[in-house]
């Protein structure tokens, strides 16, 4: 995107690939926040924000160290609200409001301090709400980015990324698919692709569909919400892992949620309801258990959620018959349009690889190379 300047330095690639396995580590399955209680605790903060002014400017009481081995505690993030983060404890118990403080140690961009999912330490000192230590640094995220902003992280820490396709009504969109998967993988997030709404299109269609898809290194999984065909499978593909869904808006995410939890519906309804009323310009995110194992983050923001400034590395890995069919250009520095000697005319009539692909290829590598992140 232009004017999407502001990167984070990111660990390398194989460093997130070796530590993203660690959060297939069993976590409890987490109490959901529900956003009343939010609104109370915040309630609660604000009360104690305004008694606090007085103090303001004053040096931070620092505990002494034997009160902060007694009471620093683990924990995750379950819920961001305005400025109160639900942090479930890592020992057994309820979520507790938090609240971040200039001392907290952040080790990333202060305006993106904390999401869902991160992993944090605080001070279970008097009442809640209890001041963050320490956010610890991300294993992967989920990042959104706008126009002229910096980006967001919208969770942290989750394994897998779901991009959700649709075989119809959306119609299948392989290049905005292939964004989708990018961004993931930049994000150090492990990609499952599911193509949704196989009942809407005949018997041998999804597997045309995905057949590009199968070849790489990423789980594909075709399946219906609306009849439930292929979600043993999906099941399969999600249990015990932290996982959240991402893809263009109808093609059935909240469907697959709803047949995937049951009785998630009128919980979400619960929750968006009240961000509804426009109070909190802040997303609430919330993690959902599978009743078959496994944890989903689902949020509002993940729904408008653009997509990440592609590499060319990151471009390429994602289309490997490519890479290998243009071993075989004349040149080197083929830019694959029409050039002398170009390998791929030949490689896409002998069906080595697809015309789709390569359009998609070449825009992404265009975009890459302009450092343009737009759709
Ligand atoms: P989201 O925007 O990705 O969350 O998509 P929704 O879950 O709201 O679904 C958009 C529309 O597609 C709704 O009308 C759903 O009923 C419909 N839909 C979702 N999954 C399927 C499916 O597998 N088959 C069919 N025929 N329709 C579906
Ligand atoms: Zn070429």
């Amino acid at each position: 995107m232009p004017g999407m300047s502001a990167k984070k330095r990111k660990p390398s690639q194989s460093r997130r690939r070796s530590q993203v396995g660690r959060t297939a580590r069993r976590r409890e399955r987490p109490r959901r926040i529900r956003a009343d209680e939010l609104a109370r605790d915040e309630e609660i903060l604000h009360e104690k924000i305004l008694r606090g002014r007085d103090n303001e400017g004053a040096p931070p009481e620092a505990p002494s160290s034997a009160e902060l081995t007694a009471v620093t505690r683990d924990g995750s993030v379950l819920a961001v609200r305005g400025a109160v983060i639900g942090v479930q404890p890592c020992a057994q118990g309820d979520p507790v409001p938090c609240v971040l403080r200039k001392s907290t140690r952040v080790p990333h961009s202060r305006a993106n301090a904390v999401a869902v999912g991160d992993e944090v330490t605080f001070l279970a000192q008097g009442d809640p709400p209890y001041v963050l230590t320490e956010v610890k640094p991300r294993r992967t995220w989920l990042a959104r980015s706008r126009r002229g902003q910096e980006e967001q992280v919208i969770c942290a820490n989750v394994e897998q990324a779901v991009v959700v396709a649709s075989a119809l009504c959306p119609p299948f969109k392989p290049r905005l698919i292939d964004r989708y998967l990018i961004s993931a993988g930049q994000g150090g997030m492990r990609p499952l692709l599911v193509l949704n709404k196989t009942d809407l299109v005949p018997p041998g269609e999804p597997d045309v569909l995905l057949e590009p898809y199968r070849s790489l290194d990423l789980a594909v999984v075709a399946c219906s919400a609306e009849t439930g065909e292929g979600f043993g499978e999906l099941e399969d593909a999600l249990r015990d892992k932290l996982s959240v869904l991402v893809g263009q808006s109808g093609v059935g995410k909240s469907s697959l949620l709803n047949r995937l939890i049951p009785g998630l519906a009128v919980r979400t309804a619960e929750v968006y309801g009240s961000l509804g009323k426009g109070r909190h310009t802040t997303s609430t995110s919330t993690l959902y258990a599978f009743p078959f194992g496994g944890t989903v983050v689902d949020t509002p923001g993940i729904r408008s959620f653009s997509l990440h400034e592609p590499t060319t590395e990151v471009v390429a890995s994602f289309f490997p018959e490519i890479v290998a069919a243009a071993a075989d250009c004349r040149f080197s520095d083929c830019r694959h349009r029409g050039d002398l000697g170009c390998a791929l005319p030949r490689a896409i009539e002998r069906r080595q690889v697809r015309a789709d692909r390569l359009e998609s290829f070449l825009l992404l590598m265009d975009e890459a190379e302009e450092g343009k992140g737009d759709r």
